[in-house]
């Protein structure tokens, strides 16, 4: 009995998108078919290991590829560990992927950007883009029965019971009339070679006594460096990262580690950030391998968080082979393990970071948020994380590590000073750090999340203290800076102190405090936390991602020998009571608000406050 079974509206509307692609590259449609027979041959023979009957009736696996010129068919066929029926319904009819929606909108509107779709890769469901009909005939390793599952890619597709002698997966692609070149065998081997020559099981190209086998079918991993070929190494990177099909690794490290315990890594750091890099049950993409047998994905425990965008392989000589996925976790070679890839993956970045400082920009673009985290979290690799962290600041164009920042610290200097902010460019335009740069005194910029949770538990470097420059007093009167802008050098006169009394008396409910600010040269005000109290960013953080509510009040700091700030201090003394004396004050916490990026607490007062400054002139006067 056929059961026609609909497609997740995911998997239609992918489904559109892939069928109307205008994409070039359509052959890669092999290179994922492929990838999944290699990964179904993995998966058996790590089940094989506790049960041996499951591959006894033929021990070699391997993926064939067979064309019928007059059918107009390819076959892709594997001997791995197959699907049941459910397996087929959930794998072929649905999408798993969070995030997979979003994707999905983008692309329907408009943005047919094809690295776009690579970002999810759609794996199986690109058969589409070459085939107006595709079959899978599947039996699963150990099962009596087969499954025949089949669509047009329209919606809808059957699945049905069927004879199948071995056990495995074959599917045939009914090719559309464009596709024709898939039935050439020159074109297919070449399309094999280019994608598909480091994986590790034979690929058999024709039928019976005349197949040939087209790849190298050895584990690429194992092989000499001097071996292989950037095109060999990229090509193994999609397949090893699937999902990210589209860019080229940034960083591959190959490497073979002897001594105590010993094993190969073949690891990559992606040119492309995955989307769904901030997703918790994202786990991270390391393929852990015993003696070149696939045992798991994604162990939790080998690589750490702050390390989760790697990509690639890590195959252990020393692991008993028959170990349980469950038994992995708490292995004590497995932590000794991932301490020493750690060490050896933070100093490779730290290389780059040192010897192509531009190329190593793109990197910390995509990732160094991530690397972060192990700032926060990661308390044994905290010195060699130290060395590779990067910052923008005021006092270089690029990024600067935290050691340059010391050596150009001044004299006396005893603070990193760092500015946190929503975003770069906010950071570089606060008024909080205009002093700083007048005397020529360098400011960090912390402009990621994660930057508000590592910064107070780490408290130091080389004996500095971090200090926030918008929080607390500023007091750079001990740090010699030779030059000859000092704000502060007026000295608090009686009419500063009655400004002062009058605007705390007016915004008493607004503020915590009004005083005279040491870090200001051309704006009249600025906002900062006080020395206790949770820095402005954090609240605002805070606010933004968990609804947190309660409202710290700030601290307003005037520059005492801003224009605007002269006249009203003439102001105050003549009339302190004056309304003007009073809009002034709401306008200027107004423009701190309005310059931390903070919402303006009555737009309407605020708009009728300042119209009437224009009207009056006080703003030209
Ligand atoms: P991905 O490979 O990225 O998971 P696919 O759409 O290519 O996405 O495949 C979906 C799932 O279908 C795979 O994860 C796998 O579980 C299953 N699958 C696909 N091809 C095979 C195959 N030849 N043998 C066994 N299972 C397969």
């Amino acid at each position: 009995m056929s059961e026609q079974l609909e497609f997740q509206t995911e998997v239609s509307r992918l489904l559109d998108i892939v069928a109307n692609a205008l994409y070039t590259d359509k052959e890669i449609f092999l290179r994922e078919l492929i990838s999944n027979s290699s990964d179904a041959c993995d998966r058996l023979r790590y089940e094989a290991i506790a049960k041996p009957k499951l591959i006894s009736k033929d021990t070699e696996l391997k993926i064939s590829i067979l064309f019928d010129t007059d059918a107009r068919t390819l076959k892709i066929s594997d001997n791995g560990i197959g699907m049941n029926k459910e397996e087929l319904v959930k794998n072929l009819g649905t999408i798993a992927h969070s995030g997979t929606r979003e994707i999905l909108s983008q692309l329907e509107n408009g943005k047919k950007d094809m690295a776009l779709i690579g970002q999810f890769g759609v794996g199986f469901y690109s058969t589409f883009m070459v085939a107006n009909k595709v079959e899978v005939l599947s039996r699963k390793a150990g099962d009596k029965f087969a499954w025949l599952w089949m669509s047009e890619g329209k919606g809808s597709y059957t699945v049905d019971e069927h004879l199948k002698d071995i056990r495995g997966t074959e599917i045939t692609l009914h090719l559309k009339d464009e596709a024709s070149e898939y039935l050439l065998e020159e074109r297919l081997k070449q399309v094999i070679k280019k994608y598909s020559d480091h994986i590790d099981f034979p690929i058999m190209l024709g039928e019976g006594e005349n197949a040939t086998m087209v790849n190298k079918a050895s584990a690429l991993w194992m092989r000499p460096k001097s071996d292989i070929t950037p095109e060999q190494y990229g090509e193994f990177y999609h397949h090893v990262s699937g999902a990210l099909a589209m860019d080229q690794p940034w960083l591959t490290m190959h490497w073979h580690a002897e001594g105590t315990f010993e094993y190969t890594n073949l690891l990559f750091i992606p040119g492309m950030k995955p989307f769904d890099l901030y997703d918790p049950r994202r786990p991270n993409g390391v393929k852990l391998y015993v003696k070149r047998v696939f045992i798991t994905d994604g162990l939790e425990g080998l690589i750490p968080p702050f390390l989760r965008f790697l990509k690639g392989v890590v195959d252990s000589e020393d692991l008993p082979l028959n170990i349980s996925r469950e038994m992995l976790q708490n292995n004590p070679l497995i932590a000794k393990m991932s301490s020493a890839i750690t060490r050896k993956v933070l100093g490779e970045i730290q290389e780059k970071a040192e010897k192509e400082p531009k190329e190593f920009e793109q990197f910390w673009e995509l990732f160094g948020s991530v690397i972060k985290e192990g700032l926060y979290d990661a308390h044994s690799y905290r010195e060699a994380l130290c060395k590779v962290v990067r910052f923008r600041s005021t006092g270089s164009e690029g990024l600067t590590s935290l050691e340059d920042y010391i050596n150009r610290m001044k004299p006396g200097q005893e603070n990193i000073y760092y500015l946190s902010a929503g975003d770069p460019e906010t950071a570089k335009n606060s008024p909080q750090l205009e002093a700083f740069k007048a005397k020529g005194i360098e400011v960090l910029f912390m402009t990621d999340t994660i930057d508000e949770f590592w910064l107070p538990i780490q408290g130091d470097f080389r004996n500095k203290k971090f200090k926030s420059i918008t929080r607390g007093a500023a007091d750079l009167s001990k740090i010699d800076t030779n030059t000859k802008e000092d704000p502060k050098s007026e000295n608090t006169n009686d009419l500063t102190e009655k400004l002062l009394t009058r605007l705390k008396e007016i915004l008493f409910d607004e503020v915590k405090d009004v005083c005279l600010s040491e870090r200001l040269i051309n704006s009249p005000v600025c906002l900062v936390a006080p020395e206790n109290d949770m820095d402005i960013n954090m609240q605002r953080i805070l606010k933004k991602s968990q609804g947190y509510e309660k409202t710290h009040q700030h601290i307003l700091e005037i520059n005492g020998q801003h224009p605007v700030i002269l006249k009203l201090k003439n102001m105050v003394s003549n009339d302190a009571k004056s309304k003007i004396v009073t809009d002034t004050a709401f306008l200027l916490l107004d423009q701190a608000r309005i310059v931390e990026g903070e919402p303006l607490k009555n737009p309407s007062e605020f708009v009728r406050r300042i119209n009437q400054a224009i009207e009056k002139g006080l703003l030209v006067g």
